[in-house]
This record gives structure tokens, C-alpha cells and sequence, in this order.
């Protein structure tokens, strides 16, 4: 195990983040002195839960963040910083509605039958000025940006900064690229275990936009930050491993895809409606899922639960031998509660050997009404909300105090949005 007293010592860090990620996706940290740390390894930093999104009341005692040695990582931009992954405890126990903790118990069950989820997520995000009002780049301006080479080398310094710091964080970092918006890039790294792929998710966000600060901008992973342009998706793509073996590659089935990854997409496809509560979390997430065309020509993402080979109008992706590619979250979506949901449901597809019936070949984007059984996705928060609520198998997998927590806090973020008068009431109702 790692002793961070020593590793502070030897490394020239000064302060510790003890930090953990709440229900709605929000870092929450102490900075600690290094000298402090070894009673904190332990005993865990002390919060009042309530003070968070998290489903406690004021009179809850003391919750404790206590930090995973193995999660340290060095702030590349502050080296006198160590940051550190937490689980959520109180009364000596894990908070079972913590978002670490909801994932780990999923994995756990995983591991119970020798089995690995192993993931990796494509977070896109904007580079807006300060303001957060517009593109930061006024001479990004292509209709079809994607990939432009200008756009991203203006974008150089902010992006091999970040890339640099995945090279040395030793996350094998391999391409960065200009996304299909005016603004929006894309870096990817190596998958991993989905735990891994997770703290690094949460901290890539944190990196993300501590850097673009650092550069004169601001980084954003809104789903839909400007209504005619693509949003910002975090595709997810998924093997299950055993050992050293990709369970779901098997070159002589179809698209090198074995029936387990089948069963698994059986099960995100059964349990979409429940499953997008948490991959699209915000009351924006829906104006991303279920858009116009935008300006680029495609919104790149799905509005129906369907599945395809290596044809990105579809909710799931089988761009080759052995994993998939989940395409339905977006930049809201909780790193720890993406890889739980997908897990949940992917575990109980394969567990009823769940059929996700035939692949599709056409392009949603043209011909989707010819496909008349496809179920849409939820149109809102609420819809998917009360789909999770419903759902007895991701009840069973996820746990009823996650749940219930989770669907209560977001449940009064739809009521605060719902009371919220719109620009476009006033615009549509005013001469009603
Ligand atoms: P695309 O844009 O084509 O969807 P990217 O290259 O942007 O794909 O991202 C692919 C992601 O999938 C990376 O994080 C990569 O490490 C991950 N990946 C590749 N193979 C696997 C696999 N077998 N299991 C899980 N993730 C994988
Ligand atoms: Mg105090
Ligand atoms: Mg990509
Ligand atoms: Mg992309
Ligand atoms: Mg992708």
C-alpha cells in the first residue's frame, strides 16, 4: 500500500485534496497539509454531508472521506498538491448511496463471478471565454469543424499541456483532436478498469478545466451549451474480462462480438429509459439526446435505443472485435454513476441472457422512422427519472438507498427547473 507521509516527502508534496464526488457530480475536497495526512488515511476528512449533494439531512453525524492511496496523483500543473480519490463513510460504514461506493458494489458482484468491466470514456468538451457565453476562438467558425487542423492548432498550448500531463501521469494518452462543434475537442487515453477509467474521468474534468483557467479560458462539459451546434457527448466503450481474456471477443461471431456482449447490450438496450436517469443526468442532458440536426449536418447522438456495427447514428456502436461503444452519455454524467449504470444493466443482460434482438444497418439519422419497434429515448429528466425509480432490476443492482437518494435530490432539481419562467413562455404565451 502506498505510504503517503513517505511518497510526500519524497515527492515535494506539500498539500493533499482529499476529495469525492457527490451525487450530482460535484468535487468536494480538503486541502491537507501533508504533515496531516497519516491520521486521515484512517480516520478519513471530515464534512457535513448535507452540505453536498448527497441524500443526508443536517443532523447527520459526521461523514468521512477517507482516501485511496492508489488513486494519488500528483496535480501536473501544482506538483506541491497530491490528489486523492475518497470513499464516503459514516458510522463506520461506507454511505451506500456515495457514488464510488454505488460502483464499487456493482464491479464487486462482477468480481464475484471472476469478471473485470474494463472502459474507456471519450469526454468532449468546449473551450468557451470566461464569460461562458461563447466560443472562445472567434476564427473557429467552420460549418463542419471536425478535425479542423487550424482550429486545434490555435488550440495548442491549452491541449499539450493536458496531453502532456496524461503522457507523465503514464494514462497513455494517444490522440487529440478538434470535435464536430465550433470549440469542442476531444483527447483520448488507454481504457482500463472501470474504476480506473472513472477517478481518471473525475479528475481529467478537474484537470481539464484547471488548465484552460490557467491559459485565460474556461472548459465546459455541458451537454448542450449552444442549441445549434453537436453537444458534448462521453461515449463509453466496454470489454468484460476474465483474467487476462476479453470475454467478449470471439473472432467467429459476428462482428467478432461473442453472445456475452450481446446479452450485455441486451441489457443497456432493456434498461435504457432507467439507465439514462444517470448517463444523462442534467435537465440539459435532453436537449443533446432527441435534437434537430445541427449545424454540422449530425448530432451525433442517439434518440432511439437501438444498436449497429461500426455506424455511429446508434445508440451502441460495434466498431470492432471484442467491446462496444456505448454512445448515449454526455459530459453531465457522473464518471462513477456512468461506469455503475452501464455496468448494472450490462451485467443483468448478460445474467438473463437478455437478446438485443437483430443488428441494424441504416442511418438513424435519415431512416429511423423506417424503424417502426425502436423504443425512443426519454424526451426529459422526469421521464428517465421515473424510469429508474421503476426499474426492480436496477433496484436490485444498484441498491435502494441509491436510488431512492439519488431520484429525490434530482426530483427537486426538476422542480426547480419547472418553476423556472422561460424566455420562450413569455415569447409563446404572453398573447395567449
Ligand atoms: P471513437 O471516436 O472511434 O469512438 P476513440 O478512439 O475516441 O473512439 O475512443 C475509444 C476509447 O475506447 C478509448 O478510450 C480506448 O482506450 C477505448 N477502448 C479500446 N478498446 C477497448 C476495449 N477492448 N474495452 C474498453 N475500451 C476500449
Ligand atoms: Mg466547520
Ligand atoms: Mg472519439
Ligand atoms: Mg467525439
Ligand atoms: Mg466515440
Amino acid at each position: 500500500m502506498v505510504n503517503l507521509a513517505r511518497e510526500a516527502a519524497e515527492r515535494g508534496i506539500k498539500y493533499f485534496l482529499i476529495s469525492f464526488v457527490d451525487l450530482f457530480g460535484q468535487l468536494r475536497s480538503k486541502l491537507v497539509p501533508a504533515a496531516a495526512i497519516e491520521a486521515m488515511v484512517d480516520e478519513g476528512a471530515g464534512f457535513a454531508g448535507f452540505a453536498t449533494w448527497l441524500d443526508m439531512t443536517p443532523a447527520d453525524p459526521d461523514m468521512f472521506a477517507r482516501p485511496d492511496p492508489a488513486s494519488l496523483i500528483q496535480l501536473p500543473w501544482k506538483p506541491e498538491v497530491g490528489w486523492l480519490a475518497a470513499d464516503c463513510w459514516m458510522n463506520d460504514e461506507p454511505v451506500a448511496h456515495a457514488p464510488r461506493t454505488v460502483l464499487k458494489r456493482v464491479l464487486a458482484r462482477a468480481a464475484a463471478d471472476g469478471l473485470a468491466i474494463k472502459s474507456g470514456v471519450e469526454c468532449e468538451f468546449f473551450l468557451i471565454d470566461p464569460s461562458g457565453r461563447a466560443v472562445s476562438d472567434p476564427n473557429d467558425r467552420h460549418v463542419k469543424p471536425c478535425y479542423d487542423q487550424l482550429s486545434l492548432m490555435r488550440r495548442y498550448d491549452v491541449i499539450t499541456e493536458i496531453c502532456d500531463a496524461m503522457l507523465a501521469l503514464g494514462w497513455k494518452p494517444y490522440q487529440n483532436d478538434h470535435e464536430d462543434a465550433n470549440g469542442q475537442f476531444e483527447m483520448n487515453w488507454a481504457f482500463d478498469d472501470a474504476l480506473v477509467t472513472a477517478d481518471r474521468h473525475v479528475f481529467f474534468k478537474y484537470m481539464v478545466k484547471s488548465i484552460a483557467e490557467k491559459h485565460g479560458l474556461r472548459a465546459t462539459f455541458m451537454p448542450k451549451p449552444f442549441a445549434d451546434l453537436t453537444g458534448n457527448g462521453c461515449h463509453a466503450h466496454v470489454s468484460v474480462w476474465r483474467g487476462q481474456i476479453n470475454e467478449l471477443e470471439e473472432p467467429i461471431a459476428e462482428l467478432g462480438l461473442a453472445q456475452k456482449g450481446y446479452h450485455f447490450i441486451g441489457g443497456l438496450m432493456a434498461h435504457a429509459d432507467a439507465v439514462c436517469a444517470l448517463t444523462n443526468p442534467a435537465v440539459n442532458s435532453y436537449k443533446r439526446i432527441n435534437a434537430p440536426r445541427t449545424t454540422s449536418g449530425a448530432t451525433w447522438s442517439p434518440s432511439s435505443v437501438t444498436y449497429a456495427g461500426n455506424n455511429r447514428t446508434h445508440m451502441i456502436r460495434i466498431p470492432g472485435p471484442g467491446r462496444f461503444e456505448f454512445r448515449l452519455p454526455d459530459g453531465a454524467a457522473n464518471p462513477y454513476l456512468l461506469q455503475a449504470a452501464i455496468a448494472a444493466a450490462g451485467l443483468e443482460g448478460m445474467a438473463s441472457a437478455r437478446d438485443p434482438g437483430p443488428i441494424s444497418t441504416i442511418n438513424m439519422y435519415t431512416e429511423g422512422h423506417l424503424l417502426k419497434d425502436a423504443k425512443k429515448l426519454p424526451l426529459n429528466l422526469l421521464d428517465a427519472l421515473r424510469a429508474l425509480e421503476a426499474s426492480e432490476a436496477m433496484r436490485a443492482m444498484l441498491g435502494d438507498a441509491f436510488v431512492n437518494g439519488y431520484a429525490k435530490l434530482k426530483h427537486e432539481e426538476w422542480n426547480a427547473y419547472s418553476r423556472h419562467l422561460t424566455e420562450w413562455e413569455r415569447e409563446t404565451t404572453l398573447d395567449c
